[in-house]
């Protein structure tokens, strides 16, 4: 931790302070306005927009904060990436097959995205994996006259099976991945049925595991996919069948965001084994799905930490790619096709939640008073003496003694040995203290494990309009960090540390773990006071993938106001959709209230206090006008 060098502050220190060139991918700098901006990649160039702009934009469309914000330039740039990546690797090392990608629906269900992904991925035959019912109806609709995929996961009925069928009749290349035992006889008794041949794969469950969030997705004790035991007994049912030949694909996922490249490597290795025995054993495979697992770096660390990976996208490529090669080559076995199904990879960048902060609260201490009461009790004195004895070799030491005294005032003034007068006072000097300790902090060479919490204790709270459980699930349920920083006043220094609270009226609504350059995670982030009544507006980046369905009303807060841009090549922008976010009466309908009568009750409630007296007809007018206002009004702090 350095300090902030206050008058000396350019753009450069918050590029560093907030490590958007770590995190960012090129898509976001900071102006010389101290705005941070979208840079998108059109027509071979770059252009800029500012978020500040936006904000404007989505105001004057009486879209208020917070907006879940989607910049179409950046998923287009991310779709692309991945496929000339991929087709890289396969080009210099010599591949004798290619590479198609397929976005797996559940990591963003939403309509334009769906959209987006198979209308621009058309060209790179970018196909869908469906893990449902509901997922596959999606894929079936968005089939492009290419020869894009579709990979079916999950648990399949037979109204599954037959729409997948319908699929393969219409000439698309769907594939049904088996995971479990139980699925085949279903599928082979609608095929026959529909006199349609499927196009199978099956579900590995490989042993090889991997390091972070989800490694449980892989490894013995994964829930999906196939044991060596049930493969062999898979392909015997096949052969009896008559249907070993329409077993083309070995599907295999190690799990998402797979921080270490070492995971990747070592998947793949036992993956490559798995398909050459299974050509041995006479199935026809052609394909390879790696499944999904490309990570983000979300705190921009390049680390094998949880937030971050190890590795780059054209290495992912390259180490898949030689992989293969290396293991099929000496056995004379044809190259796959490689299929992924990168979903954080493909859609994280894209979406910015913006919102705007409403309040905060400070818990800096009051100056010690220049004179104090003459009697002034012993263990108020005892903590002005700690107070006024602060050494940089003996800050742990303060610590302990000011915690002692302090516990020891709270006791007394339990037993009625201490006013309220004299307990505030020595709890000020108490702030005094913990304060004194945090500034000297940044000077220690290592910060004493006890005291490490305590910058977030005396830290602002800062409180956004919006809600965590809504909008970040994951920054809640699993502590997953994304970045989030203030979108302008980055010419000035920020002044406060902080954590940020929602609207929630949950101690979970909050966001108290940040990213921070020098690699460790920081418990507060640095931000800027308010500014006479000015708006401030902060960004929290990297959220395309997951946050939107995950979410739950915590609070009855609703969905957000979602609008999609796209930036062209001189720095204007479009606003190509917009959403107005859950209304109140959509709320209250999701957990089955009718806000028709709701309204009729509160009515018969003010007609009953206009026949009491207690109000006049023209308040109850403006009580039901106010009423039904409120039904139709966004969920979220309105101006
Ligand atoms: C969740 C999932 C994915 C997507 O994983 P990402 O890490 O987001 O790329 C792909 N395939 C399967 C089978 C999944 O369950």
């Amino acid at each position: 931790m350095k300090s902030i060098p206050v008058d000396s502050w350019t753009k450069t220190h918050a590029e560093k302070l907030y490590g958007i060139p770590n995190w960012g991918a090129d898509y976001f700098s900071i102006s010389d306005k101290g705005e941070v901006e979208i840079v998108a990649p059109v027509g071979g160039t770059q252009a800029r927009v500012s978020f500040v702009d936006v904000i404007k934009a989505m105001q004057e469309r009486d879209l208020e904060m917070p907006v879940l914000l989607r910049i179409e330039n950046l998923l287009d740039h991310r779709i692309s990436y991945l496929n000339k990546a991929f087709t890289k690797a396969i080009d210099d090392a010599g591949y004798q097959n290619h590479y198609r990608g397929v976005f797996p629906i559940k990591v963003n269900q939403q309509n334009h995205v769906i959209k987006e992904i198979s209308h621009f991925g058309s060209q790179y035959n970018h196909g869908l994996e469906a893990g449902s019912k509901a997922e596959l109806v999606i894929a079936l609709a968005h089939i492009t006259e290419n020869d894009a995929y579709i990979v079916c996961n999950g648990y399949k009925d037979a109204e599954f099976v037959d729409l997948g069928l319908h699929a393969v009749k219409l000439g698309v290349n769907c594939f049904f991945v088996v995971e479990t035992p139980s699925e085949l006889p279903t599928i082979i008794k609608r095929s026959r049925e529909l006199g349609v041949k499927p196009k199978l794969g099956v579900r590995l469950k490989l042993a090889s595991k991997v390091d972070g969030h989800w490694s449980e997705d892989s490894g013995d004790k994964s829930i999906f996919g196939l044991n060596t035991i049930q493969l062999m007994d898979l392909i015997e049912q096949l052969k009896q069948a008559g249907m070993l030949d329409c077993l083309q694909l070995m599907h295999f996922h190690l799990g998402s965001q797979i921080p270490n490249i070492r995971n990747i490597r070592n998947g793949m290795q036992e993956a490559c084994r798995y398909y050459i025995e299974l050509i041995r054993e006479g199935v026809p495979l052609q394909y390879m799905d790696l499944g999904g697992g490309l990570a983000v770096d979300y705190d921009g660390s390049q680390s094998n930490d949880t937030h971050s990976m190890n590795y780059h996208i054209n290495e992912y490529c390259v180490d898949v790619v030689e992989a293969i090669m290396e293991a099929f080559d000496p056995e004379n076995i044809p190259h796959p096709v490689i299929i992924t199904e990168s979903g954080r990879a493909t859609v994280a960048y894209s979406s910015v939640l913006l919102f705007n902060v409403l309040d905060i609260s400070h818990f800096d201490p009051q100056p010690i008073p220049e004179k104090l009461p003459d009697n002034l009790h012993e263990m108020v004195g005892n903590l002005l003496g700690v107070a006024d004895s602060i050494k940089l070799n003996r800050l742990q030491e303060s610590y302990n003694d000011a915690n002692y005294y302090r516990d020891e005032l709270r006791d007394l003034f339990h037993r009625g040995q201490v006013s309220l007068r004299e307990r505030a006072l020595g709890e000020n000097i108490y702030l005094v203290i913990m304060q004194r300790i945090v500034n000297k902090m940044p000077e220690l060479d290592r910060v004493p494990h006890e005291l490490e919490k305590l910058g977030e204790e005396l830290a602002d709270i800062y409180y956004g309009n919006f809600s965590v459980f809504q909008s970040l699930p994951d920054s809640w349920a699993i502590d997953q960090i994304f970045p989030v920083m203030p979108l302008h006043r980055l010419d000035e220094a920020p002044t406060r540390e902080a954590i940020i609270a929602d609207i929630t009226c949950d101690c979970d609504g909050k966001i108290d773990l940040f990213a921070s350059t020098e690699g460790e995670q920081r418990r507060t982030l640095p931000l800027h006071p308010l500014k006479n009544g000015d708006e401030y507006y902060l960004g929290v980046f990297l959220v395309g993938a997951y946050q939107e369905t995950l979410g739950d009303l915590h609070n009855l807060f609703g969905d957000t106001n979602v609008a999609s841009i796209r930036i062209n090549q001189d720095n204007s922008f479009d606003v190509v959709t917009e959403f107005q976010g859950d209304s109140i009466a959509d709320v209250l309908s999701y957990v089955e209230y009718d806000p028709y009568h709701l309204q009729l009750n509160f009515r018969d409630i003010a007609e009953k206090a206009v026949k009491t007296g207690k109000i006049t007809v023209a308040e109850r007018q403006r009580m039901l006008k106010d009423f039904s206002a409120s039904l139709r009004g966004y969920t979220y702090y309105e101006d």
